[in-house]
């Protein structure tokens, strides 16, 4: 097979609008008449319709991606069904993707020709790469960097995890249920100077400023 697809990588911090981006795209495609397909990893096995939801209003069905699910055969039994390779496969949430799994979709492209758009965060609230994020940037044909503002002016780089009180946490799972209310986007020097202020009113300990 001759079809030249690619693995892209759109990376940005909480609320840069990654999901409404895929949606768009979503639409757009259908209205080229592209054929696509949206994954999405469980998180919260809680959620109960198959979904990707933007703030926006707009919503597209999802396929669900779990933990030990095999991408290269979701992919080909989805083009198998189909009849037809799939062109498009837009992953939202892709930060929660195995590296296993970020080689699956690899060989998607590789294989079938098809082109794979996952979308997802850089760092956790930590400012550390999650796992399939690292695998993204280590393999990914194109990386696009989806860009949003600080209230400061400066780029929002870490996704700090904020308390009931709005201040910044350090302790805790790297992945917690809950809302996306949880976590605000800053720059990386208001990061460092609120995680100062905050050590100085002894809130809590931050041991690597
Ligand atoms: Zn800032």
């Amino acid at each position: 097979m001759n079809r030249l697809g690619k693995l892209y990588f759109r990376y940005g911090t909480m609320g840069s609008a990654k999901t409404a981006l895929l949606l768009t795209t979503a639409y757009n495609f259908e209205e080229r008449g592209l054929s696509y397909v949206c994954l999405k990893p469980v998180i919260d096995t809680r959620e109960g319709d198959s979904v990707i939801r933007s703030r926006i209003g707009i919503e597209r069905a999802c396929t669900w991606i779990y933990h030990d699910s095999d991408l290269y055969a979701m992919a080909r039994n989805m083009c198998d069904s189909q009849g037809t390779v799939i062109e498009w496969f837009l992953v939202d949430e892709a930060q929660f993707l195995t590296a296993e799994q970020v080689d699956q979709l690899a060989r998607v492209v590789d294989e079938f020709g098809c082109n794979v758009v996952c979308y997802g965060l850089r760092t956790d609230f930590k400012s550390r790469l999650f796992e399939g994020s690292r695998r993204l940037f280590e393999i990914a044909d194109t990386i696009d960097e989806i860009k949003s503002t600080c209230t400061c002016g400066r780029k929002t780089i870490v996704n700090a995890r904020i308390d009931s009180h709005g201040d910044f946490v350090e302790e805790g799972a790297q992945v917690e249920i809950g809302g996306d209310d949880r976590y605000i986007a800053v720059c990386r020097k208001c990061w460092r100077e609120r995680r100062i202020s905050q050590s100085r009113r002894n809130v809590l300990p931050f041991p690597d400023l």
